[in-house]
Order: C-alpha cells, then sequence, then structure tokens
C-alpha cells in the first residue's frame, strides 16, 4: 500500500555514488584504484595519488556502490521504488550524472543481450510490464517518447524527420509540454524495447550525421503510464505518472581538453544545463528556497514536472576508480554532494 503522505523534499531526492572497474587500459597503463568505499556507511573516499600527503576528500551518500556492483542490486535497491511509484501515479526521473566514459550509458542502458547487465531503462520494462500483467482491477495504457538536447536543441529520437527540432511549449493546464514530440503506445516489453532501440539508433547516427559525439547531448527516455480503475464511488478514475530516464551528457570540464569554436560554444551550452540542474536539485534539496530557477536551461524546463513536489528523483553520479581522473572524479562527487 503505497503512503499518499506528502514527502518532504529531501526524502524524495536520493542521490548515490558507482564506480565502474578499472579498466584494460587503465589497468595496462599500472593504475591503481584511488576510491575507497564503505558500503553500510555510504561513505566515499578518494586519494589524490599525485598529493599522497593529502588527506583523502571524504563525502557521504544515500548508497554507493563499488566497482562489483550488480545491476540488479541497484535496480531493487535504488530504482524500483521510483518506478512503482510511478505506476501509482507520481512522475520520477532518474539520471545518470558523471564524466563521458565512467558508465552513465551502462547504467541506463546496461549491455544490450546481456540479461545481467541489463541497465535500469530495460530492467523497468521487465518491472512495468510484470506489474501490469498481474493486475486485475486496473487497465493501464504505456506510451514512450525519446528525445535528445544537444546544444539547448530539443530532437526527437522517433520521428521519422530526424532533422526536425521540437519547441517547448506551457499551457496553463498542462504545464510545459514539447510541442509534436511522438509517442508510441507500447503493450508488451517486446514493443517498447524496440521502440527504445529505434531512438539509440537515430541517436548515433544523428551524432554522426552533426559531426558530434553522443556523450555530448542529453538523452531522455520517457515512459507516460496512465491508469483506470472503478473506485468505491463506481466512478472511473484516471491517475498518470510519467518517468523520465536520462543519460546526461558528460560532465568534463572542456578546458581541460583544449576545446575552442564551435567545441567551446557547445561546452559552454552542455555546461548550461548541467549547472541549471545541480541548482534546481539543491534548491529543492535546501528546502528553503521559494524559487526554484527551472526556467534557467531546456532540461530544467522540460523536467520541471518531474522534480519536486511529489515527484521523486535518483541521481546517480558515475565516476572511475584510476588516480589519473582525481580532479573530475572530486568535481563530480561535488556536484552530486550539493544534490544531496
Ligand atoms: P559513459 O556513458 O558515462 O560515457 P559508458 O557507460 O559508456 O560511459 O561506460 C564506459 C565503459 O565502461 C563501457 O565499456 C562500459 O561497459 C564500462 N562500464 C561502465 N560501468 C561499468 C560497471 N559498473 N561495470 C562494468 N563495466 C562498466
Ligand atoms: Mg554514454
Amino acid at each position: 500500500m503505497p503512503s499518499m503522505k506528502p514527502k518532504k523534499e529531501s526524502e524524495s531526492v536520493k542521490v548515490v555514488v558507482r564506480c565502474r572497474p578499472l579498466n584494460e587500459k587503465e589497468k595496462s597503463q599500472g593504475h591503481s584504484k584511488c576510491v575507497t568505499m564503505n558500503l553500510k556507511k555510504g561513505t566515499i573516499e578518494v586519494s589524490n595519488v599525485k598529493a599522497p600527503n593529502d588527506p583523502p576528500k571524504t563525502f557521504t551518500f544515500d548508497s554507493v556502490y563499488d566497482t562489483d556492483s550488480k545491476q540488479q542490486d541497484l535496480y531493487d535497491e535504488t530504482f524500483r521504488d521510483l518506478v512503482q511509484s510511478v505506476m501509482d501515479g507520481f512522475n520520477g526521473t532518474i539520471f545518470a550524472y558523471g564524466q563521458t566514459g565512467t558508465g552513465k550509458t551502462f547504467t541506463m542502458q546496461g549491455v544490450k543481450n546481456n540479461p545481467e547487465l541489463r541497465g535500469v531503462i530495460p530492467n523497468s520494462f521487465d518491472h512495468i510490464f510484470q506489474h501490469i500483467g498481474r493486475s486485475e482491477n486496473q487497465q493501464y495504457l504505456v506510451r514512450a517518447s525519446y528525445l535528445e538536447i544537444y546544444q539547448e536543441e530539443i530532437r526527437d529520437l522517433l520521428a521519422k524527420d530526424q532533422n526536425k527540432r521540437l519547441e517547448l511549449k506551457e499551457r496553463p493546464d498542462t504545464g510545459v509540454y514539447v510541442k509534436d514530440l511522438s509517442s508510441f503506445v507500447t503493450k508488451s516489453i517486446k514493443e517498447i524495447d524496440h521502440v527504445m532501440n529505434v531512438g539509440n539508433q537515430n541517436r548515433s547516427v544523428g551524432a554522426t550525421a552533426m559531426n558530434a559525439d553522443s556523450s555530448r547531448s542529453h538523452a531522455i527516455f520517457i515512459i507516460t503510464i496512465e491508469c483506470s480503475s472503478i473506485g468505491p464511488d463506481e466512478e472511473n478514475h484516471i491517475r498518470v505518472g510519467k518517468l523520465n530516464l536520462v543519460d546526461l551528457a558528460g560532465s568534463e570540464r572542456q578546458a581541460k581538453t583544449g576545446a575552442t569554436g564551435d567545441r567551446l560554444k557547445e561546452a559552454t551550452k552542455i555546461n548550461l544545463s548541467l549547472s541549471a540542474l545541480g541548482n534546481v536539485i539543491s534548491a529543492l534539496v535546501d528546502g528553503k528556497s521559494s524559487h526554484i530557477p527551472y526556467r534557467d536551461s531546456k532540461l530544467t524546463r522540460l523536467l520541471q514536472d518531474s522534480l519536486g513536489g511529489n515527484a521523486k528523483t535518483v541521481m546517480v553520479a558515475n565516476i572511475g576508480p584510476a588516480g589519473w581522473n582525481f580532479d573530475e572524479t572530486v568535481t563530480t562527487l561535488r556536484y552530486a554532494n550539493r544534490a544531496k
């Protein structure tokens, strides 16, 4: 029985950290792990290999997941409640944040055709359709959309015409929405999986055509779940919940990569939506701000009705274990810490 009691903002925003294993390249270059976690306490220590006398930097989060964490455990412990609440008519958002190569797409999508390595998006498909299959007195309608925000422009990853850019609009009754965004009714895991694959395919084709890298765009898979049931008053009741599954652009600082010209302009825009997101989440968690700066970026405007209020949010901050990216790792943990 879900509790209908309104939650404190701080309870509805969860921040967890996940560290990927050392990869072959890092191993062959002799890197070692500079990250130590205490899973029970939710703490993480990062030591600076270049300054071995410095004390390690310590952070605390709602949960921490070490290099051997299992996709299914993350789902059960960290994501399942949020997806369940969407089926109960609330909105929810799951973000993967972090520098490129730290496991955002691994966390969201996982590895295709490997059941144990499926990420939260395919795992949520199973969860949703299993729940629907078991329900007796409810009728469900599941719709899927998939979009990308690149340089503050919105692209519909499911549209026939992949060159079209979409606009954000606002209506007093329904709030902010993406005008003309495609949406597909899906009746099974197979159907929604197909929608996701089409979008992923368009995402990489588009990136190649624009001579861009998909790590520079934010990808949002949106599942809308409508549930109708006959209430005790014998009337038909409809609840609608929306689940946003967000694979954010890489958070790496562009100064380090020596970006200039268009690349720098692009980087500024990426950093704009990531910092706007950080500001919104920290204002929500803080609870004292009367003004939540949703309007500062497309990403936060688009997600306005799914951040704060009755909505649940989980942010997964992904990091790498090796000492060479100590600075980026600490930057990611500071960002995530602000969101807590
Ligand atoms: P990002 O999307 O943040 O750029 P990826 O998800 O593509 O990063 O991950 C980079 C590489 O590391 C991929 O080959 C991925 O399979 C691997 N990887 C990431 N996280 C993990 C993990 N927790 N366990 C095993 N391999 C991982
Ligand atoms: Mg990725």
